[in-house]
C-alpha cells in the first residue's frame, strides 16, 4: 500500500489544512507518516514552555489516533523561529525523509500561498518544494545513500494554505469531516491559544463575542466544527462535488504540462505493485450542448451510414485509440470512436483526398484548406497501404470487415513500415498508441 508523508510545521496543521483527505486514505489502507517539524513550546496561554511542550505532543498524538496516522517524526526545532534555520538544512531533513519513506504522495504548505504570516510555514514550504527534486539526485547528500537510502521522486504532491493561487483539486471528504473536526478539537492548548487571541484582538477593539469566550472557557467543538464544515462547504461547491458534499482544497500536481502524454504513453512496471489509479486533472470541459454543437460540424451529416476514408486513414480505422491532439479534437475523437465501436455494419468508402479525420486534426490548415504537413508523402502512403490491403478507391465495406482485414494484414512489422521512423511517419506510432490498439484489434479477431 502507499505511503503519504505529511509535513506539519505545527502538531495543529495536518489535522487543519488536510486531516479529512489524511483520514481518507488511512481508510483506503495507506500509510501515513506525520512529520511535525517544530516543538510548539510557545503555543499556549499561561503554561510554562515544558507543560506546553508535554501537552501539545499528547494532543498530536490524540489526533493522529483519530486521523489514522500510524507514524510521527519529530525534527524538534524551536517554534517561531524557522526563519532562522537555513532552508539549505531543513531541506536535507526533508530529503531524507523522502528517501527514508518513498512516499506516493506528500501533502505540504504551497510555496506559492497567499495571506500567509507565518514564517515557519514559509520556510517548511520553501524548503520540502525543493526538496521533492532534490531528493531524486545522486550527487546531494550521498551520505544518505552510505545508511542504504536511494535517489527518489515523489508521485502526487498535495499542496495546501490559507489562501491558494491556483487550487486544482477538491477532494471530497464527505465521510471524513467529522474525523477532522475531531481531530483539531483534540489539539485543545493550540485552539484555545487561537481563540484567546481573537478575544484579545476583539478587547482591543473594545469588544467582545460571547460565543468566542463560552467556546473558550468550555467546549470548542462547537466553533471549530461551524468554522470546518462552513469551509468545506464553500470547496464543495465551488467545484460541483454535489448537494450536501463537502471538500477539502489543495493545488495538486504531478507531472504538469506532461501529465497528458504520461498518461498516454505509460504502461505498467513489471515489477510495481499496484498503485493507486492516477488522480484525475481538471479538463477544459464542454457543456453537453457545446459537444453536440461540435459533432453536428465536425461529423458529417449522413456519417451514421457512411464513413469516407483516405488511404492512410484506413491504418488508423484498425486501432481506433485515442490520440495524441488537441482536447477538441479528442474530444471528438471519442465520441466518434465511441459510435464506431458500436456499428460493426457502418459503411466504410475508400476515398481519394482528404477525409473527416484531417478537418479536426491539428494539422489541418483551414485557410489553405489543406494539410499543413504537406500531401505529396502522403499521396505515396496512402496509395501503398490501399495497393497493400488489396483496396481499390472507390470500394465500399463495412466497418466491421474493414477491421478484420486490417487485424490479418497489418503485423508489427507492417505497422512500422508504413508508420514508423521514416519517410511516412505518424506521432501517434511513436508514442506507442497505435501498436497497442493493433495488438487489440489482433486479439479481437483471433489473429494472436
Ligand atoms: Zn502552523
Amino acid at each position: 500500500m502507499p505511503t503519504a508523508l505529511v509535513i506539519s510545521p505545527h502538531a495543529d496543521d495536518a489535522a487543519a489544512f488536510c486531516g479529512a483527505t489524511l483520514a481518507k486514505r488511512a481508510a483506503q489502507g495507506w500509510k501515513i507518516v506525520l512529520v511535525r517539524v517544530t516543538d510548539d513550546s510557545k503555543d499556549s496561554v499561561g503554561l510554562s514552555e515544558e507543560e506546553t511542550r508535554r501537552r501539545i505532543t499528547a494532543e498530536l498524538h490524540q489526533a493522529a489516533s483519530i486521523l489514522g496516522i500510524d507514524e510521527i517524526v519529530e525534527l524538534g526545532y524551536e517554534t517561531d523561529r524557522l526563519f532562522a534555520v537555513s532552508e539549505l538544512e531543513l531541506r536535507e531533513r526533508f530529503v531524507y525523509l523522502i528517501r527514508k519513506y518513498r512516499p506516493y504522495a506528500v501533502f505540504s504548505f504551497d510555496p506559492d500561498g497567499w495571506e500567509e504570516n507565518n514564517q515557519d510555514h514559509k520556510r517548511v514550504a520553501e524548503a520540502m518544494d525543493e526538496a521533492l527534486w532534490v531528493a531524486a539526485f545522486d550527487k546531494h547528500y550521498p551520505e544518505h545513500f552510505k545508511e542504504g537510502y536511494q535517489p527518489y521522486c515523489v508521485v502526487e504532491r498535495w499542496f495546501f494554505g490559507r489562501k491558494l493561487p491556483n487550487p486544482n483539486r477538491a477532494e471530497d471528504i464527505s465521510e471524513f469531516l467529522e474525523k477532522k473536526i475531531d481531530a483539531l478539537c483534540a489539539h485543545q492548548t493550540q485552539m484555545k491559544h487561537l481563540l484567546h487571541q481573537y478575544q484579545m484582538q476583539l478587547a482591543a477593539w473594545g469588544r467582545r463575542v460571547p460565543w468566542v469566550d463560552v467556546s473558550y472557557e468550555g467546549d470548542h467543538k462547537e466553533i471549530v466544527a461551524v468554522f470546518l464544515q462552513e469551509q468545506a462547504n464553500a470547496v464543495a461547491r465551488e467545484f460541483g462535488l454535489g448537494e450536501g458534499r463537502m471538500g477539502e482544497l489543495f493545488r495538486y500536481v504531478r507531472f504538469g504540462d506532461l501529465e497528458e502524454l504520461f498518461q498516454m504513453m505509460s504502461e505498467p512496471l513489471q515489477s510495481a505493485e499496484s498503485l493507486p489509479e492516477a488522480q484525475p486533472q481538471p479538463q477544459p470541459t464542454l457543456s453537453a450542448a457545446e459537444q453536440e454543437d461540435y459533432l453536428r460540424h465536425i461529423l458529417a451529416s449522413n456519417l451514421h451510414q457512411r464513413l469516407r476514408l483516405m488511404g492512410h486513414h484506413h491504418l488508423c480505422a484498425g486501432a481506433f485509440e485515442e490520440l495524441f491532439q488537441s482536447i477538441p479534437f479528442r474530444l471528438s475523437y471519442q465520441n466518434l470512436v465511441a459510435h464506431l465501436k458500436a456499428s460493426p455494419d457502418l459503411e466504410v468508402e475508400s476515398i481519394f483526398g482528404y477525409d473527416i479525420f484531417c478537418y479536426q486534426c491539428g494539422y489541418w490548415d483551414n485557410e489553405q484548406g489543406r494539410c499543413s504537413t504537406g500531401w505529396k508523402n502522403k499521396i505515396s502512403k496512402d496509395a501503398a497501404v490501399l495497393d497493400y490491403l488489396g483496396i481499390r478507391t472507390g470500394e465500399v465495406r463495412r466497418l466491421e470487415d474493414l477491421q478484420r482485414l486490417l487485424a490479418e494484414k497489418i503485423t508489427p512489422e507492417v505497422l512500422y513500415h508504413f508508420c514508423g521512423p521514416g519517410e511516412w511517419k505518424c506521432e501517434n506510432y511513436v508514442l506507442g498508441i497505435c501498436q497497442r490498439g493493433y495488438a487489440k484489434l489482433r486479439q479481437r479477431f483471433g489473429f494472436e
